[in-house]
């Protein structure tokens, strides 16, 4: 059973929190209490269930809220303890030789709103959207602002159209709350409108209306703008959602690239990227055209297939750099790139003979403005791929062959690979109940793999190799940048505030594209053989560094550090090393499986 729908991946995003503890050899023996959770005297906490994490010597007898804790070998004790009223003491008390020491914490729920009914005032506490939005014809303009119930009330879109009715919302829609009041408009072909504020009207006695005129802005675009890319870090996201490691995305987009914008809203530009699809991308990363152009489009030129020793290369010709989405499939090995905004204008499809890794290249015209390539390859594995703009708006699509392999006992010679880590400096990562941090473990971890790897024939790229604060987009432009043939990064898991650390545990891989699915699946099988509880295999995971396409890559979450029994492991030397070993030969299966095999001195006998 797998309980991933109930819990998070708190050790990803966990930042700056610096414990004020640090693990000591006791040197007296004398008798000590750290609390590790919470992290705070009083911490504001409105589910019903709360863990608790503290250390102590490993000989002492431990008690939260006078129950008695099992203390591991570590030190750690545990617990979950209900937080049914308005506030809960948690009581840590520990004995040994007749002495003791204990500290009381607090957990406190929030208090709820008090709603504003005092005054016949439109309150700007619920006034929405918020922030400024730009809608498209067939697109709902809703607002709502709170406001004495059980009135009349309005909005006025300044400038465009007056009074369109507001509903009072029940209370127990909206958490509670009385006098919310909610309208819509719905935008129509035709409608224009720029930078309008929107006046919330309600009613005052017989004399008149109360009202509030919005900060916000809003605009109804009839056409789509033009705006080009101007970072090379850019991203299409699909949706306006966010999560712990940011909104789900399509892939980044280079610069120079142009944009249909058709819409924006909460610091997003909403972007056409055909008939049927839309994205969404961060405002910093567009500058708007001012000029008044037709919606970008491009026809397409030849398609050119060549290669060299090192990669196949396919070139579309566009007359505008436009934006793609790649994806990838496997069973058979496929590249689908879609160029939105390109229409065909030519069947040609020159091949040369140079174009060893590529079995077919296919077109379709999936829609009237989506373009579509398919690239089947010709070997079982996709080692990593780009795509640029070269010279003018020519598409260039690089695929990396598979590497050849010299040696069969040391298949890792030569290869670049990058270590990744996780967190670093003001960034611990998760915490341990002995006190362990997460971005030790990590380090410790991968400093071995380092070895290890180097050992086995490998050159290693670590993306940090102290204490240090690495941000994660310099992390992923020192792998491209170096050009790294496949990429491990390491952290170690944990759970949320409200999940009981015994019950999970294990070992996971992560992987975000399909294509890289069977390197997470060796990793996945390899961590597993060492004991390991299994966490699960998860695809189309959102983490930074599971994002590029240039090379296989994977996220080893080793073992749960919230987990006192497997807090143990992850910092015993003997099985970080076993950890090490693992991924090296997991590395070494894959290398195997996928390369070339040529004019191998070491092959052994049959
Ligand atoms: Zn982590």
């Amino acid at each position: 059973m797998k309980q991933i729908g109930l819990l998070f991946l708190s050790c990803l995003f966990i930042n700056a929190v610096t414990l004020g503890q640090e693990i000591e050899e006791s040197k007296d023996d004398s008798l000590y209490l750290n609390i590790v959770i919470p992290e705070q005297d009083t911490i504001v906490y409105s589910f019903s269930r709360y863990r608790v994490a503290a250390n102590t010597n490993p000989g002492a007898t431990a008690y939260i809220n006078g129950r008695r804790a099992k203390v591991y070998s570590s030190g750690a004790f545990i617990a979950m303890i209900d937080h049914e009223d308005d506030t809960t003491d948690i009581i840590f008390r520990v004995e040994m030789d007749g002495e003791s020491l204990s500290d009381t914490m607090m957990l406190v729920r929030p208090m709820p709103e008090e709603p504003n009914l005092s005054k016949n005032i439109i309150s700007d506490l619920m006034v929405e959207p918020g922030s400024d939005v730009w809608l498209e014809p067939g697109e709902a303009l809703n607002v709502q602002f709170q406001g004495k119930p059980g009135e009349d009330a309005y909005f006025n879109i300044n400038g465009f159209t007056d009074n369109i009715k507001m509903e009072e919302v029940s209370p127990r829609l909206v958490g509670g709350k009385e006098g919310v009041y909610r309208g819509t408009y719905y935008v129509r072909e035709g409608d224009a409108v720029k930078d309008a504020a929107i006046t919330f009207k309600i009613k005052k006695g017989l004399l008149g209306y109360h009202k509030r005129v919005s900060t916000f802005k809003i605009s109804f675009l009839p056409e789509p703008i033009v705006g080009v890319v101007i970072t090379d870090d850019a991203y299409l996201n699909v949706g306006l959602g966010t999560d712990r490691l940011g909104g789900t995305k399509y892939g980044t987009i280079p610069e120079g690239v142009k944009l249909n914008i058709t819409g924006m809203q909460q610091g997003m530009y909403k972007v056409r990227l055909s008939e049927s699809l839309d994205a969404w991308i961060p405002r910093r990363f567009v500058e708007l055209t001012d000029e008044e152009l037709e919606p970008v489009s491009s026809l397409t030129g030849n398609i050119r297939v060549s290669g060299n020793a090192r990669h196949d290369l396919i070139r579309v010709t566009l007359s505008e750099k436009l934006p793609y989405i790649t994806t990838q499939e496997i069973d058979p090995n496929k590249i689908i790139v879609d160029i939105f905004g390109a229409t065909s204008n030519t069947n040609w499809k020159i091949k040369y003979l140079t174009s060893e890794g590529i079995e077919s290249v296919d077109w379709e015209q999936v829609e009237n403005d989506r373009f579509r390539l398919t690239i089947k390859l010709n070997n079982t594995q996709n080692w990593g791929y780009s795509i640029d703009y070269g010279w003018g708006a020519i598409m260039d699509i690089r695929i990396k062959r598979p590497p050849t392999i010299t040696s069969v006992i040391k298949p890792l010679t030569g290869r670049v690979i990058a270590v990744d880590a996780g967190h670093g400096g003001s960034n611990n990562g998760s915490l341990g109940a002995a006190g362990y941090q997460e971005k030790d473990v990590t380090l410790q971890i991968s400093e071995l793999l380092k070895a290890q790897l180097e050992e086995a024939g490998a050159e290693v790229i670590m993306t940090r190799t102290d204490d240090s604060y690495v941000y994660m987009s310099e992390r992923r432009e020192m792998t491209i940048e170096t050009r790294a043939d496949l990429l491990v990064s390491i952290h170690t898991n944990s759970i949320g505030y409200g999940s009981d650390p015994l019950q999970i545990k294990g070992t996971g891989s992560f992987y975000k594209h399909i294509a890289f699915k069977p390197l997470a699946e060796i990793m996945y099988n390899r961590m597993t053989s060492l004991g390991l509880d299994d966490y699960g295999l998860t695809g189309s995971f959102n983490f930074t560094l599971n994002a590029p396409i240039e090379f296989p890559n994977v996220l080893v979450e080793t073992a749960f550090i919230s987990n006192p029994e497997e807090e143990i492991l992850l910092t015993d030397s003997d099985f970080q090393h076993k950890i090490a070993e693992q991924i090296v030969a997991g590395l070494e299966q894959f290398y195997l499986e996928h390369s070339f095999i040529e004019s191998v001195s070491d092959m052994p006998e049959k």
